[in-house]
């Protein structure tokens, strides 16, 4: 997990393509096909619940984060839509109202004097001010997105209105160094002054992106420089800390200033290297290595789009082999069979996470949008044009459109059945004017990746992380295998060598062969299991073992605990079969 290869010595920042002009197909794109169809199903979604957290008009959970539900869901389907179809049919209504929901400083949600002290002592529910910040930060995202996609004068209005309230109160307000006593009375967890102030920086940078005011920058810099104090680890909110590091990320392409990125670095290799990332590649609800017990879908959505973003600042393949351990382990369990997302509970050690529990709360107020917010990003990034070449960068099913220099493509991706010790295989094809060399992505799963056209072994060179191929014209169709056999691994992801003495114990290592890891299918403790090796250095996964242990698809039961850490031990073939 922290195999680094090296990044490009010159990397340029690729262009992304639109999401909404890739198809994503498989397992990953049914979950995102799933997860946006919820948030157009009631209950709980009416006009009146995705509004009450701006007008009050109804009882319900977390109204006082206001602007959380009615921003993330403006977001969510703004950004889903055509600007032709505005989806789901809740929308258009939900456009037209909020608006007229604005108070007069610009800020979304109850009157507040942002002058008093803030109301730290309220219970979380009750409590006005941080949650209302949440709620706006999240709303500004939403305002800048719908603007973006349908052009509504009224909305950009209120976006800016949100921005000013942002310049000319809340930046005053909560980034004061005479304040600095009363920030840190903060209790934790999702009302703290850490979580809910700093996230709206994202929302500003996109306002300084769609209007060129560079008050709007100004204000998510000082922000931004006032948060670096705070932004500790461990730390009580997951979801808020790591969207503000997206934050710092938006921050740094609208720069260049390299401190913010350096930020979002350091903090990934200490998360990743202390144990705060879990074998399944996601993060507990709380951004603790041990102690807490459950996740939280927004967080792997937030940690899944930091990855990505790190990759496409940098071009380090490890943020897309975090990415992908993610979505085909953790992403994949916090699902909910609604299509919905949320909690599940996570069992931990001293170590950290060791196993999945059970499905605890679908967090229908935030991690619905969140999860297909998630995925939606995960779109663009499957296949990437870059100056000269494409990076195939997920081996799974899709159809995207690339640009390559002056030359468009659309590259078409397909999973083949896989074969023993071939977890993945894919069948890759293009079209369009022109040729280009494909730079196919070495997962750090793999053993190795090869490269045919028919019969013909394509020659590829490896380069940073890739194969790069010769170039590829229209027509070609490539078929590449990904071959993996089983491996271990420790608890923070490094792979151990099979030992030379045989048999070997090994204590809490995880089991993995392709992108998924090992559940165990009938328990969520950790337990012995034995497992072959075969000519001193392949295990074997025997047939009759995978009743009793499988990747997350394969198991029968997902409403049961499955621990994901084993105790192995390894024999030689001929000490297994004089047992
Ligand atoms: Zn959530």
């Amino acid at each position: 997990m922290t195999g680094a290869s090296n990044p490009e010595a010159v990397w340029k920042r690729p262009a992304l393509a639109e999401p909404n002009h890739v198809e994503m197909g498989g397992v990953l794109g049914d979950a995102f096909s799933r997860g946006l169809k919820r948030i157009g199903i009631d209950p709980p979604y009416t006009v009146q619940y995705l509004l009450a957290d701006l007008n009050f008009d109804m009882q319900r959970f977390g109204a006082n984060f206001s602007g959380d539900v009615s921003g993330r869901f403006l977001e969510l389907a703004s950004l889903t839509s055509s600007p032709q179809n505005p989806a789901p049919p809740t929308l258009p209504e939900v456009m037209s109202k909020i608006p007229m929901l604005q108070q007069l400083d610009g800020h979304f949600g109850a009157a507040i004097d942002w002058q008093e002290p803030i109301d730290f002592d309220s219970p979380l529910l009750e409590a006005k001010m941080m949650p209302t910040m949440w709620g706006n930060g999240r709303i500004l995202l939403g305002l800048v997105a719908c603007h973006a996609r349908f052009g509504d004068p009224d909305l950009l209005d209120s976006a800016l209105k949100l921005g000013d309230f942002y310049v000319n109160v809340a930046a005053d307000r909560f980034c004061d160094p005479n304040c600095l006593a009363e920030y840190q009375k903060s209790p934790g967890y999702a009302g703290a002054y850490v979580t809910c102030v700093f996230h709206g920086i994202a929302g500003l940078v996109q306002l300084y992106n769609a209007t060129d005011d560079a008050r709007y920058l100004d204000v998510a810099q000082r922000m931004a420089d006032f948060h670096s104090a705070f932004d500790t680890l461990p730390v009580e909110h997951a979801h808020g800390s790591i969207s503000a590091h997206e934050a710092l990320l938006m921050l740094y392409e609208a720069t260049g200033d390299p401190r913010y990125l350096k930020r979002v670095t350091d903090r990934w290799t200490r998360a990743v290297t202390g144990g705060y990332v879990t074998l399944a590649g996601g993060v507990l609800e709380k951004f603790v290595v041990a102690g807490f017990n459950r996740d939280e879908g927004c967080a792997e959505s937030d940690w899944l789009r930091v990855n990505l973003m790190l990759w496409r600042e940098l071009g380090d393949t490890r943020y897309l082999d975090m990415a992908e351990r993610l979505l085909w382990n953790e992403y994949l369990a916090n699902q909910w069979p609604d299509g919905g997302y949320g909690h599940r509970l996570i069992s931990t050690d001293a170590q950290g996470a060791y196993a999945y529990g059970r499905l605890d709360e679908e967090a229908v107020w935030c991690c619905c949008f969140h999860g297909p917010l998630g995925l939606r990003a995960l779109k663009s990034y499957l296949a990437v044009g870059g100056a000269r070449e494409i990076y195939l960068n997920f081996p799974t099913d899709f159809t995207a459109p690339v640009t390559v220099g002056r030359d468009s493509f659309t590259v078409a991706s397909k999973t083949l059945p896989a074969d023993e010790n071939i977890p993945v295989k894919t069948e890759v094809t293009l079209a369009g004017a022109g040729q280009a060399p494909l730079m196919v992505r070495i997962p750090d799963w793999a053993d190795e990746v090869i490269i045919q056209s028919g019969a013909k072994r394509i020659p590829a060179l490896p380069v940073n992380g890739y194969l790069r191929t010769p170039p590829v014209a229209s027509g070609d169709k490539l078929e590449i295998a990904y071959h993996a056999r089983p491996h271990l691994e420790t608890r923070l992801g490094q792979r151990i060598p099979i030992p030379a003495g045989l048999p070997a114990d090994l204590k809490d290592v995880v089991i993995r062969q392709g992108p998924e890891i090992f559940l165990n299918a009938g328990s969520g403790d950790i337990q012995n299991v034995t497992l072959n090796v075969k000519g001193q250095t392949e295990i074997e996964i025997p047939k009759e073992a995978s009743a009793k242990m499988a990747p997350w698809l394969k198991l029968q039961d997902h409403h049961v605990p499955h621990a994901f850490v084993f105790n192995v031990r390894l024999e030689g073939a001929a000490a297994a079969s004089e047992r």
